[in-house]
């Protein structure tokens, strides 16, 4: 038997349940019967995105995202559509039809560009002991007490000063378009082929399951520049989604049920290198959405520690870190905000737990483990503050040195919005009390400017943030458009695909979409066996159509507002949909009528004459 493409992808879509699909990415909360979580496709502050089980769907109701679930896949994972179809086969065991160009190039093409990184790092690594050079690096390493085991458990090497060294080891097993698209090699202005990393320490980075795709590589000279050089992203490697150190951690984050984020390289491999493993960096980027999602799927409590530098640029990637953390789990809860040794008051469960261990004596965490060791720093670890104490106590201090009226008000307006985020009232009167006393201002007038941003609500979470579309005339028939052709999408409808076919002509659509959507359903209708099974052709058909998808997935939500009509009530409101259509695209066109007529020249006598049949028209389309 032979099985068509159609068939695999079916046979995939079986497979794949739009909630678990979903929560790999998106950290999502039942209401209802439905789950809401943050969309991942846009700036999303409240939880925007529903995930409908029944339906097989996810809809954005923010940025209007939306389809099933392996479009969700192929939106979140930026791959190309066979690739993808190629990889879930292989991961769910489903034979793919032979030659059909199914078995992707890229699939191919990234097996040998991570072959190429292993390889390269294995070079690199044997470079530490053979280039005669290498002592550059081995005297840094050595400065920081990094041993063997760490330059093996890291595969940490070194970069030769030589143009082709690690081009002409690899030349003969690799392509050139391999090397040069894993970030190994360069093109020079004359088209010579050259290294990109040389007279540098290499830190390779890999990927969670260990696979090589990426490297950081550490200036040794003074004056050379960047400090750090980083691969650029490619098909193997997005910055956004890969920490530095997780392979090597994550056994350890999933024990200690905590993570432990670091800013760079060497404070991921001295710590680790001290017995402390639970820790990770990004690479040579700020902390972002992707990161604290990779990081959740390891740690339950979702306890993660944040370990910057002392410094005030250390401060802020800090308070970036926490908000982006914060924004990420917003939907599911509180964030534990106090200590119940401190205070009693049972078990809360917390959407997450954020902490900064920030070692004194303005100490990198690098610095700090090798001077005082790990027990010291997992001391630091223990009795760390919760974000939002260490972000008090910093604006206290910052706030003690401030002495004028104008001063002070400055530093009021940087810790209110601090305030505003304790959701315990009790706790937030204790914490006004102490900040008013510390800074030597009125507590009352601290608390109502509390009370004033408080109102004015930024912490709704569960609204959905539904933006209303500016309703121009077009607007409005495009919604009535789209109403009518919902009533193909209706769930469990008493009136037949082929009859809805012959109620509704395809010619009362004027949108170029509609359209298309349109005539696919009509050549569907006949052979599909209920609109679940529409749906999915549907999905199918426009996989690598985005804005068609899109669409497609608004008329399964609309479809919701008929369902239970029976067959009368029903035909009514069709015709009903039909009519007003029409009276849209009437008015529409009598407005140009207008507008071209009041444009024409009364002087002119050919003017006049069209003046007379516009006029004509108009009051015909009147009556
Ligand atoms: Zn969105």
């Amino acid at each position: 038997m032979t099985v068509s493409y159609e068939d695999v992808v079916s046979q995939i879509k079986d497979r794949l349940d739009i909630v678990d699909v979903v929560s790999q990415y998106v950290v999502l909360k039942k209401r209802g019967a439905n789950y809401w979580g943050i969309c991942p496709f846009h700036d999303d502050k409240n939880p925007s995105m529903s995930v409908s089980p029944s339906k097989g769907i996810y809809k954005c109701f923010a940025c209007g995202a939306g389809g099933d679930a392996l479009n969700f896949l192929l939106k979140i994972q930026n791959k190309d559509f066979k690739e993808l179809v190629a990889e879930l086969a292989e991961k769910f065991g489903i034979e793919l039809p032979k030659n059909t160009g199914f078995n992707s190039q890229n699939k191919e093409l990234k097996t040998q560009m991570k072959d190429a990184c292993k390889e390269a790092a294995k070079f690199y690594q044997k470079q530490l002991t053979l280039d005669k050079d290498s002592a550059k690096a081995t005297s840094y390493l050595k400065q920081r007490s990094i041993g063997d085991d760490i330059v093996n458990l890291f595969t940490l090497g070194w970069a030769p000063n030589d143009y082709q060294k690690l081009y002409d080891h690899l030349k003969d097993k690799f392509s050139d378009e391999v090397l040069e698209k894993a970030g190994l090699i360069t093109k020079t202005s004359k088209g010579n082929w050259i290294d990109r990393f040389r007279n540098r320490i290499i830190i390779p980075i890999q990927n969670e399951d260990g696979e090589f795709v990426a490297f950081g590589a550490r200036a040794v000279d003074d004056g050379q520049n960047p400090k750090y050089l980083n691969s650029s992203d490619s098909l193997i490697y997005n910055k956004r989604k890969i920490l530095f150190g997780l392979y090597t951690a994550k056994d350890s984050i999933k024990e200690e049920d905590a993570v432990i984020i670091m800013e760079g390289y060497f404070d991921v491999i001295s710590t680790q290198a001290h017995g402390i493993k639970n820790c990770v960096a990004s690479c040579g980027t700020a902390f972002t959405p992707e990161h604290v999602r990779l990081l959740s799927r390891y740690t339950k409590s979702r306890r993660i520690y944040l370990s910057f530098d002392t410094d005030s640029a250390g401060v802020m990637a800090t308070k970036r870190g926490g908000d982006t953390i914060r924004d990420v789990f917003a939907s599911l809860g509180n964030i534990k905000q106090f200590d119940e040794s401190h205070m009693a008051s049972g078990n809360e469960n917390y959407a997450c737990e954020i902490r900064v261990v920030s070692p004194p004596e303005g100490k990198d965490p690098d610095e700090y483990i090798r001077a005082y060791g790990a027990d010291a720093m997992r001391e630091h670890i223990k009795n760390a503050p919760l974000l939002i104490d260490f972000e008090l106590n910093n604006l206290i201090k910052k706030g003690k040195d401030m002495k004028t009226p104008q001063e002070k008000s400055h530093i009021i307006q940087e810790i209110v919005p601090v305030l505003t985020e304790i959701h315990n009232k009790v706790i937030q009167g204790e914490y006004i009390k102490m900040v008013a006393t510390a800074l030597d201002i009125s507590e009352p007038g601290l608390i109502s400017e509390v009370k004033k941003l408080s109102k004015s609500g930024n912490n709704v979470f569960f609204t959905p943030n539904v933006k209303r579309i500016v309703t121009k005339n077009d607007e409005i028939a495009k919604i009535a458009q789209k109403n009518l052709l919902s009533v193909y999408l209706i769930d469990g409808n008493q009136i037949t695909l082929p009859q809805l076919s012959e109620m509704i002509p395809t010619d009362i659509f004027t949108d170029g979409l509609l359209m298309i959507i349109k005539t696919t359903i009509d050549k569907y209708a006949a052979s599909v066996k209920n609109v679940r099974e529409l749906r999915e052709k549907l999905y199918t058909e426009f996989i690598e159509a985005p804005e068609t998808t899109q669409i497609v997935t608004e008329l399964v939500y609309m479809a919701d507002s008929f369902k239970g009509l029976d067959a009368n009530d029903l035909i009514q409101a069709i015709n009903d949909m039909k009519n007003k259509i029409c009276r849209l695209a009437h008015a529409k066109e009598n407005k140009e009528l207008q507008k071209q007529y009041s444009a024409v020249n009364d002087d002119d006598i050919e003017a006049l004459k069209i003046q007379m049949a516009l006029r004509d028209k108009i009051k015909q389309m009147e009556i």
